[in-house]
């Protein structure tokens, strides 16, 4: 994949920080760990931050207990003699901060390039993930199976627990199952994963990548240097090509995932049963059965793909056969990620209101069918077209809300003139009782209401929790 050797003229080791000047960019989740870890190892430290709000006042001042030095309002200048930039993932490459680094020579780690370098020479490999959607569901069942195989092991990353903490911390752990942002792995440039997963790939934070091509090729760092096996999507032949161009450890080997039925050195399904067809001995006449597609939950053909993903990585540490099953039948999902909220009169209610994007919201359309959709909210730049063609013969009809909706009413014009469209001209948080009550009048015992918006929430919510869980208070008023 040509990120070649890290040239840094700061070792790695954990005494190496002794004396050296590092910047952390940004407060916050990762810059107060890292700007803690640093310190104690030695480093003398500064924290630039844009904002200067109260929350960044208050990180500040517990810093500089520490003895660290904290730059508020001023993301922009680099700090003089500043030898290394340890960056929040978040921050996009074209700043000036980071052009003023390039041009001094001075190399950037994110997070996770802290983290891997930090962690001691016994310390627990790592399984990663990463794709456009599907990677918090997919690291969780990979945690649930790696504990049903008794492992000590935890659901790291992107992910509520970050990677230095849990390098760090006291727990020991024999592997991490690391859901990994194309910000951290773009921000990752060391990081050797023991096998890696890139689950799917579809336009997503182009503004921040710059395009396409560099968006994919950020995805496809989780490749590099792996040793065992390059996990990949069949159906989306983009993340093969990645496995192609990655620089890989001798032996590694490229194993793809199928909801078809699975060639050599595949996972796939056949008559509703997981089968591995990589991790067996002898792959080119034996197969092994794994679990049922009726173990996964929910079982939607995306999460079904999930499942086989994070099978897949646990299978390449040796997880046996039943630890898959038995971790597969233990997951439930997170909330707001097709989650069955009721049924009312024979109609069933989904909440998908973590469908942000039209790749997500593409995927829980497939899982069911007749649909009312409840779509809308902030597009970020999205088109349609390709979403509404696709599900159009699945709709009984659908409700609009939210800021950018005109762009979802004009799809349906194109591709799906004859489904019946509520629009609902509000952006209000009480517009969602609304939505569902118009959703109820159109659904059909037999149907599926499902808010899976393809778009963000915040023009009329604090996020997409607030927007499920409004869905879920209308669902249960017209319930009561
Ligand atoms: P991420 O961590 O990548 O955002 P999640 O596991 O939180 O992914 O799932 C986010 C949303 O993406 C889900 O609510 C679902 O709509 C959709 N999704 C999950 N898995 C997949 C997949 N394999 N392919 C496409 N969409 C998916």
């Amino acid at each position: 994949m040509g990120s070649g050797q890290v040239t840094t003229s700061v070792p790695s080791g954990q005494s190496e920080f002794q004396g050296r000047r590092v910047t952390v960019a940004g407060l916050g989740v990762s810059g107060v760990p890292a700007a803690k870890a640093l310190v104690e190892r030695g480093a003398i430290v500064t924290v630039v931050n844009d904002g200067d709000d109260e929350r960044a006042r208050a990180q500040a001042a517990e810093l500089e207990a520490l003895g660290v030095t904290v730059r508020l309002g001023d993301g922009a200048t680099l700090p003089e003699g500043t030898e290394l930039i340890v960056t929040a993932p978040g921050w996009q490459p074209g700043k000036p901060l980071f052009q003023a680094a390039e041009q001094a020579g001075v190399p950037i780690w994110g997070d996770v390039e802290l983290a891997w370098r930090l962690r001691g020479p016994d310390a627990a490999p790592w399984l990663a993930v990463t794709g456009t959607n599907g990677k918090t569901t997919t690291v969780r069942m990979l945690a649930s199976i790696l504990k049903a195989a008794g492992l000590r092991t935890a659901a790291v990353g992107n992910i509520g627990v970050s990677l230095l903490d849990a390098v760090l911390g006291e727990e020991e752990y024999d592997v991490l199952a690391v859901e990994l942002s194309s910000y951290q792995l773009h921000w990752a440039p060391s990081l050797r994963a023991y096998s890696g997963a890139v689950l799917n790939l579809a336009p997503d934070h182009l503004d921040w990548h710059g395009s396409m091509d560099a968006y994919a090729a950020d995805k496809g760092r989780v490749y590099e240097g792996n040793q065992v096996a390059c996990v990949y999507n069949v159906a989306d032949p983009r993340t093969e090509d990645l496995v192609r161009e990655a620089d890989v450890e001798e032996g590694c080997r490229a194993v793809g995932f199928t909801l078809g039925t699975p060639a050599v050195s595949q996972l796939g399904v056949v008559d509703g049963i997981l089968i591995d067809r990589a991790f067996v001995e002898n792959r080119y006449k034996n197969a092994q059965e794994l679990a049922e597609v009726a173990d996964v939950d929910p079982p939607a053909p995306h999460n079904i793909a999930n499942a086989l993903a994070a099978a897949a990585l646990a299978r390449s540490f040796g997880v046996p056969a039943q630890a898959v099953r038995d971790g597969l039948r233990a997951f439930r999902p997170d909330a707001h990620r097709i989650q069955h909220v009721a049924d009312l009169d024979g109609v069933a209610y989904v909440d998908d209101s973590k469908a942000t994007n039209t790749h997500a919201a593409e995927a829980s359309l497939a899982a069911y069918e007749p649909i009312v959709w409840i779509a809308g909210g902030l597009a970020k730049g999205a088109e349609f077209d390709e979403l509404v063609a696709a599900s159009a013969k699945r709709l009984r009809g659908v409700v609009l809300i939210g800021a950018d909706r005109a762009l979802i009413r004009e799809a349906l014009e194109r591709h799906a003139p004859e489904v019946p469209v509520v629009d609902l001209d509000r952006t209000d948080t009480g517009a969602m009782l609304q939505a569902v009550t118009e959703a109820k009048r159109l659904a059909r015992p037999g149907d599926t209401v499902l808010l899976a918006p393809a778009c963000a929430s915040m023009d009329m919510f604090t996020n997409y929790n607030q927007r499920g869980d409004a869905f879920a208070a209308a669902v249960r008023e017209l319930g009561a």
